[in-house]
Formats: structure tokens, sequence, C-alpha cells
């Protein structure tokens, strides 16, 4: 297709989804998708975009493009940001890079890092003041930390496993082999930025040696190797095995009693209807977490239920497929934005939304929350737990419509 004839065709979902594409194309209107495809006189030339356009990204976004008729002009902030646009920081061991509230100024209350290490490769020794949740997204990787008692955790991790780092609590990551890992890190606080980490090598650097020969209870000498400025990520051999590393950290305080880890691919499905799945990670079944989850899978066509969370903001990524979602806020104001693999997206407490795969195969993301406890509102369950009358009243539905509300919370309908 021509670039022209790209940024003119509007919506797939506006032609799909009112049964006309034969006649839109053939007079070359142009609906505007959703609920309220707009008729237009033929001939009528308000839905072209004659002037210069970035047309991969047009295609990527063509509900912002093309907005849904449902859409409102005045629009709310924008709640998508694209890792492909995030600077990688690169180093020999492996890169990261980050999606903050400087990227995304919607995203106050959480920022993610995504991270790569080869095998051998080492986030350097460090802690923060924001509490670290993570995802593991491939490879493997070992990770270190100690509790506030002073007690060891040492484990392995593979993909779609979970840890959690309360603020403070001091830790490392390593890629392991094959391949190392890479993974996502979501951080309970939208200005969190992993250049703002205190590290190992970096504190270091900046005490007096007298003092820190003194505390180390080695020479003056022996500090003359430490490094002068910061690591960060760098590489190194890859560890031996884990019970090893285990039992000498451990040493004579023994094993933390904290499991850091979770493995989210052991527990059992949360919800599982025609539509998808869900799996919800929680302090309830993870207790040192402060982050909750929840990893979504819809099939094609599947819908993540209109809802709302009373408690939290919701910071979404997308792992694979495509999707689309609206959010609606007050002041009347609602839109709708395309997602897909490697998309942060971001939900503001209380605003209600939807997510759909628009797709041809699985679509898969995380909606991620800085609370303990993952907590969601139903639209429908709502609707359908409120005396009906008030409901009819409201909606201007009859009886027999009222009745044929979805009255269970399905969280993921069918295509
Ligand atoms: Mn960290
Ligand atoms: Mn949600």
């Amino acid at each position: 297709m021509d670039n022209e004839g790209k940024r003119d065709s509007v919506s797939r979902r506006g032609f799909l989804g009112v049964g006309s594409a034969g006649l839109a194309a053939a007079v070359g209107v142009l609906s505007a998708g959703g609920a309220a495809a707009q008729s237009q006189t033929p001939g009528d030339r308000s839905r072209t975009d004659p002037g210069p356009a970035n047309s991969g990204l047009d295609a990527q976004n063509a509900d912002s493009a093309w907005p849904p008729a449902t859409d409102s002009k005045s629009l709310i902030p924008v709640f998508k940001y694209p890792f492909s646009l995030a600077n990688k920081r690169t180093y020999t061991g492996g890169w990261s890079r980050e999606v903050t509230v400087r990227e995304m100024p919607v995203s106050k209350s959480l920022a993610g890092v995504n991270m790569r290490l080869t095998a051998g490769g080492v986030r350097e020794l460090h802690w923060h003041t924001a509490g670290e949740w993570a995802i593991m997204l491939y490879g493997a990787a070992r990770i270190t930390a100690i509790d506030a008692d002073g007690k060891s955790f040492v484990a392995d991790t593979k993909k779609y496993d979970l840890w959690f780092f309360p603020s403070g609590i001091p830790h490392s990551i390593q890629g392991l082999e094959p391949d190392g890992a890479e993974f996502m890190l979501v951080f309970d606080d939208g200005n969190f930025s992993e250049s703002e980490t205190v590290l190992l090598s970096d504190s270091m650097a900046h005490l007096p040696p007298e003092v820190l020969s003194r505390n180390l209870g080695i020479t003056e000498q022996a500090l003359r190797s430490f490094p002068r400025q910061e690591l960060f990520i760098f590489q190194t051999a890859v560890p031996g095995s884990l019970e090893a590393d285990q039992r000498v950290a451990a040493g004579a305080l023994g094993k933390s009693p904290h499991d850091f880890a979770f493995k989210t691919m052991d527990m059992p499905v949360t919800k599982r209807t025609k539509g998808g799945e869900v799996r919800i990670v929680d302090s309830s079944n993870f207790k040192v977490s402060t982050t909750a989850m929840a990893m979504v899978t819809l099939h094609p066509g599947g819908l993540r239920e209109l809802h709302w969370h009373p408690n939290a903001s919701e910071w979404q990524y997308y792992i694979a497929g495509k999707g689309r979602m609206t959010v609606v806020a007050t002041g009347n104001k609602a839109r709708t934005m395309d997602f897909q693999a490697g998309d942060v997206g971001y939900v503001e407490k209380t605003l209600l939304h939807y997510v759909e795969n628009t797709g041809d195969t699985d679509l898969v993301f995380l909606e991620v929350f800085a609370s303990s406890i993952f907590q969601d509102i139903s639209l429908t369950e709502w609707l359908t737990h409120t005396p009906p009358e008030l409901v009819m009243a409201h909606l201007n539905i009859d009886r027999a419509t009222m009745d044929a509300i979805q009255k269970e919370k399905l969280v993921v309908l069918p295509g």
C-alpha cells in the first residue's frame, strides 16, 4: 500500500465493526471506527492526511491517527511510551534503559527499567530507596540479597519468575548460562532512575581510605585495586553451583527465612475463560512483595473486561501481541491508544478502561500496581449488583436488556 492509501485508510475496526468495508472502500469513505462510525458524503475529503507523515508509526497507532468517534476531542495525557524510544546505557556485560515519569509524565507512581545481562554479566551490588519488583522475560539469572537481619538470600530465576527487593535491601543480579537474561524491573516511584542508585563501587570510591581501611580491616595498600568509578554493569565469570553460593553466603547466620523470589508459572491460573487467562500475584501469595501484578493472556479477539482499580494506578508492559485500550477519565475525557510488544501503558487510579486483543495471536501483558493487594471493580458486576430499576432508568433499557447483561465477573471475555 502506498503512503497515501495507508494514511487514508482509517480504522480496520471501523470497517470490520460496521460490516461495510466493501461500501466504504468503493466510495472512498473513511469511517472513524468503533461504535459510532460517522457517515460521510461521497467526495468528502475531511478524513484524509495528505501532508508529511511517519507512516510506520501511524500504522502502529491507528487509534491515534483516526480515533474512534467515542474519544473526546480534549484528551487525557498520553499513557503510552514504547521502550524503543528509551536510550540504552550499554556496557560490556549488558545494557539497561528506563521509562520513568520523565518519559511519560502521567506515570507518577511507577517506573520501569528493562535490562539485559550476558552470561556472567552482573548488575553490580547496590540498593535504592524504591522497592524493586521484577519479572524475568528471557533466560536465567542469579539474584542475591541480604534481609534486614543480615541473613543471606541467593536464588536462580527463569522466564516469568518474579523477585521483590524492598526499599534499602541490598542486592545483585547476574546472567547465567547459556545466554544470560533479560528482565523488567518496576519501581514503586515514577521518579526512580537506575542512575540514582547506591552502588558498591561508587560508595567505596567516595570514602576516605583510612576510614575504609579501618572499617573493613584491610590495609590501605589493598584498597588501591578498588575501582575508581562505578561499575553498574560489568562482565565477570559465570557463577558456580547455586547450592555452593547459598551455603557460603549464609555463613554462620544461616539463610534468610524470607523468599524474595516467586515462580509465577508454578502457581495455578487465577482465572481462565474462553477469552484467555489471568495470574494474579500480590502479597497474599508472594509475602514479601508490596507490588501487585496481574499477568493477562488474551486470545485473538479477547477482551480484558471494562474495569477500574480503586486502590492504585496501573503500570502496564506489553510482552506479546497487539492490543488497544481506551481510558475514560474525569471531565468527560477519553482516549484510545494502540499497544504492542515492548510498549509501556499507564492507567491512573480509578479510571475506567478495557484492553482488547486486536491482533491474530495471543496478547500477553502485565498490570503492575504499587500496592500490596490487587483490586479491580468490574463494570458488569457493578451494573448487575445494583437495584435493576435504577440501572434501567440510567441506561434507558428494558427488562430484557437488563437481564441479558453479563452477571459474572469474567475478567477476560472471549472474542
Ligand atoms: Mn535494584
Ligand atoms: Mn486494569
